[in-house]
């Protein structure tokens, strides 16, 4: 599924490609940058063929500029079947959650596949709450880990030529502190992981506080895969 024949000018994917350094800054689950990035690809039926593009924020949030302009593109049939993938750089806003929501609502043939490399406000309820309606519509959210980075560098990145191979590797140790986070989400626990910044310096900081109740309900394998006991 991933080219490995590098990106030439002649490329019929590469308008549809971001640049290594937009993709190395904005989905970097250590900053926390303003922009918001999403990378999707798209299958119809039994069609072989995946479409692949990507979205920016502009005045609205990337979620409700992807559902316009597939809406208005395309004349859904509850008959067809649609898969969708979206790789993004931020977990979606309560409100996107609803948009999302609502869309998969009127658009029954349609699953939805979201990998985010960070989680959006995560303390804040209603972006929590968004994420588990979305959940229960039926989406999967999963964190992007190693391969995920890997084949959005291969499928959506305009990388040099025979840097196929040279996507940027970033700590493991912030997709389990964000893996973490999200199991305490979807299972209503408390917020587990703090993160904070100094406005001048900007430097965040991640703390991991750990309840007696997140010992209790998160399973263990979790726990143990995290590293964390
Ligand atoms: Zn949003």
């Amino acid at each position: 599924m991933a080219s490995d024949k590098g990106c030439s000018a002649g490329d019929p994917t590469l308008r549809r490609r971001i640049e290594p350094w937009e993709f190395e800054a904005i989905f970097d689950p250590r900053e926390l940058r303003k922009e918001a990035c999403l990378l999707y690809e798209i299958k119809w039926g039994t069609c072989p063929k995946i479409w692949r593009h990507s979205g920016k924020n502009t005045t609205k949030h990337v979620e409700v500029n992807f559902i316009e302009k597939i809406t208005s593109e395309r004349q859904f049939c509850s008959s067809t079947s649609c898969s969708i993938i979206w790789f993004l750089s931020w977990s979606p806003c309560w409100e996107c959650s609803k948009a999302i929501t609502e869309f998969l609502r009127q658009q029954p043939g349609v699953t939805l596949v979201i990998y985010v490399a960070r989680l959006f406000h995560h303390m804040d309820e209603q972006n929590r709450q968004g994420l588990r309606d979305l959940i229960k519509s039926g989406v999967t959210i999963q964190i992007m880990t190693t391969p995920e980075y890997d084949y959005c560098w291969r499928n959506f990145v305009n990388y040099p030529p025979g840097k196929d191979t040279h996507c940027p590797i970033y700590p493991p140790l912030w997709m389990k502190l964000y893996a973490l986070e999200l199991h305490c989400i979807i299972l209503r626990l408390p917020p587990c992981l703090k993160i904070s910044r100094r406005c001048q310096k900007q430097l965040t900081s991640y703390r991991l506080n750990l309840q007696m109740c997140h010992y209790q309900n998160i399973p263990h394998h979790i726990l143990l895969a995290t590293a964390w006991i």
